[in-house]
């Protein structure tokens, strides 16, 4: 059931939030042993905010006012997102047991608007990885088929919407995070515009593409999350200075469509069948079709990863045994005789991250050393700019442009854990809006291909696909206008 349709149920009178509480928490005991959705589950706080908000409805009630947008909605937080009082461990040892201070501006929003966080989830650590198996945690399992990853690194938000335990989940996108999850279970997500949602509480990754983004089981309820987690921050200096967009509708009767140009064999035949009948759909509805070339998009994945790793080596510095989590063994107490501070550093640095991030961070540190910047870093900083253009000048023919989200389904648990490079592969389709700091949804479209070729059998086979919709920057709420209209084409 999706948000807005829970709520009104509260609203009515036929469940009270206790209840619904209630019920999510339960269904999590009963079934996320399996899925590993959740890293944390803080009952004893949700239960007692479900209570106040059964009294204070009362109150609203009576004085005849109009309970906020997500009065009573059960939602999930990644866990990367500071929320004051709880855990936000990053799915790292560095912060095993480290309580956020404050609270992300992202989830004091959500909170506001009447929403009860029922605990944080899985992801890849520090955000860094594209199937949740970079957890120290272990990894979640796609509710669809639970011998697959869920595709990450906001794994954990999309599993826990996939699988029901709550209709709407924040996650963090920084080079498809959130799309890439959402498309391999089946769920809808969303990265704004660079700059749209306060990227305020966030732990940091890579500062100039992170944004904080949900997932929901419909556009509509993506739509009603844009409008509330938008809008000025003066804690974020990164922050649009323009208040939330509000919900638009757009018909697909002549939209002009851009159909990404990609190279030949590079999706999976079940993702090929899928966007092709989402396409197909697409044009019987009144949009118009034209192919789009990105001519610098092969950059894309180098780029990203050059920069992406560059920033993370800087901000990953903070995690030291000085200022917070885990410190090495044995310099807690007191420093062994004739160990130097550096010795702390690296020995709580080896201890306390994971393989993957270790590697972004000698990667990114080599990019930006004495010698070697202008070859990598400048490089990729310009690569990004041709990007930026090119999307620029594809945005004066079309009014979107339309892809797989990713070029493949869910793939098995443990199937690229041996090779990173592989794993990078997977987000050829979501990083460039994320360098050119667009934009982009992703939508589940596997239903139209199975309702044209499925029988049963291959229907139950059938793993989720997403299209993805790349916008101009700042057109975030027609973006979502657009993608809305496509769903509604789905059976
Ligand atoms: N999979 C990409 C990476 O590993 C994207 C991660 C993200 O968006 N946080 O960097």
């Amino acid at each position: 059931m999706d948000a807005r349709t829970l709520r009104e149920q509260i609203l009515r009178g036929e469940a009270t939030v206790l209840e619904t509480v209630r019920s999510a928490l339960a269904d999590i005991d009963r079934r996320d042993g399996e899925v590993h959705a959740f890293l944390t589950v803080e009952k004893d706080y949700a239960l007692e905010r479900a209570a106040a908000l059964d009294r204070e409805l009362v109150e609203l009630k009576a004085q005849g006012a109009v309970p906020p947008p997500l009065f009573g909605v059960p939602v999930a937080i990644k866990a990367n997102l500071a929320w004051q009082g709880f855990e936000t461990n990053c799915a790292s040892r560095t912060l095993e047991n480290w309580r956020a201070p404050y609270t992300a501006t992202a989830v004091r929003r959500l909170v506001d608007a009447g929403a009860v966080p029922l605990g944080t989830t899985n992801m890849d650590e520090f955000a860094m990885g594209s199937s949740t198996e970079n957890s120290c945690h272990g990894p979640t399992r796609n509710p669809r088929d639970l011998t697959r990853i869920p595709g990450g690194s906001s794994g954990g938000s999309a599993a826990a919407v996939a699988a029901g335990f709550v209709p709407l989940a924040l996650g963090s996108d920084t080079g498809g995070s959130v799309r890439q999850p959402a498309a391999l279970c089946g769920v809808a997500g969303f990265k704004p515009t660079y700059g749209r949602i306060s990227r305020y509480g966030l732990v940091a990754f890579g500062s100039s593409l992170d944004q904080v983004s949900p997932i929901a089981t419909n556009v509509g309820d993506l739509e009603l999350a844009l409008a509330i987690l938008a809008g000025v921050d003066e804690r974020d200096a990164t922050c649009l200075r323009e208040p939330a967009p509000r919900p638009q509708s757009v018909g697909l009767a002549g939209l002009r469509l851009g159909v990404l140009e990609m190279a030949p064999n590079s999706l999976e035949a079940g993702v090929e069948a899928a966007y092709n009948a989402a396409a197909a759909a697409l044009e019987a509805a009144g949009a118009v079709l034209k192919p789009i070339a990105l001519p610098h998009g092969d950059l894309a994945i180098p780029t990203y990863y050059v920069l992406a790793t560059a920033e993370a080596s800087s901000n990953l510095a903070r995690y030291d045994g000085v200022r917070y989590g885990l410190r090495a063994k044995q310099y807690r107490d007191q420093a062994p005789a004739g160990g130097s501070l550096q010795e702390m550093f690296a020995a709580t640095r080896r201890a306390a991250f994971g393989a993957e991030v270790k590697r972004r961070i000698l990667l990114g540190t080599f990019v930006l050393s004495h010698g070697y910047q202008d070859a990598w870093y400048g490089r990729a900083s310009r690569a990004r700019r041709l990007l930026a253009q090119d999307y620029a000048a594809a945005f004066e023919q079309v009014d979107a442009i339309i892809s797989p989200t990713s070029p493949c389904v869910a793939f098995p648990l443990g199937a690229r854990t041996a090779d990173p490079l592989s794993m990078y592969l997977a987000d050829t389709l979501t990083v460039p809006a994320s360098l050119a700091g667009l934009p982009a949804v992703s939508v589940p479209c596997h239903a139209l291909a199975e309702e044209r070729n499925g029988s049963g059998q291959d229907r139950q086979a059938e793993l989720p696909v997403g299209l993805q919709f790349v916008g101009p920057a700042g057109e975030d709420a027609r973006l979502l206008a657009m993608a809305r209209a496509f769903e509604e084409l789905a059976p």
